[in-house]
């Protein structure tokens, strides 16, 4: 894993920079403590990813399969989702890695927010999409639904 800093924005070489990034991106807030990364059930680690950050809902779809994932607990909010479609910044590509920061509560228990962060797959540049609040018990399922 390396992360070029050095232009206006990150970019990463490997899927797993998304974490890296958002380590950084959060320390000035709630610090993300678990990550994970997200992988189609037929092994693709790209999607066009759509969110709606006030709402609180991703989803990500992948270009193989067609298969639509929402993610953590989103499709719970999405009918009222106004989504945003993910393009990037740099190259226009439409896929991308994507990749969930946890922040936890300080005795670990809970979680408390989340970040959508991604990687281009065509360029590497990192962000954050969207992030919401979790703050409910028991909430860890959601790790395994990224
Ligand atoms: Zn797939
Ligand atoms: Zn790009």
């Amino acid at each position: 894993m390396s992360i070029d800093k050095s232009g206006k924005w990150w970019v990463g070489s490997t899927p797993e920079d998304i974490r890296d990034f958002l380590e950084a991106y959060a320390s000035e807030g709630y610090e993300v403590h678990e990550f994970r990364l997200a992988k189609c059930d037929c092994g693709s680690d790209a999607f066009q990813l759509d969110a709606d950050d006030n709402e609180g809902v991703a989803k990500r779809t992948c270009p193989n399969c067609q298969k639509v994932h929402f993610l953590c607990d989103s499709e719970e909010f999405a009918e009222d989702a106004d989504f945003q479609h993910w393009k990037c910044v740099e190259c226009a590509s439409e896929l991308s890695n994507v990749g969930v920061g946890f922040s936890l509560y300080d005795d670990d228990s809970e979680i408390r927010w989340l970040y959508v962060g991604y990687r281009c797959s065509s360029c590497g540049v990192l962000g954050c999409f969207a992030g919401w609040k979790i703050a409910y018990a028991p909430s860890r399922h959601l790790f395994d639904n990224v």
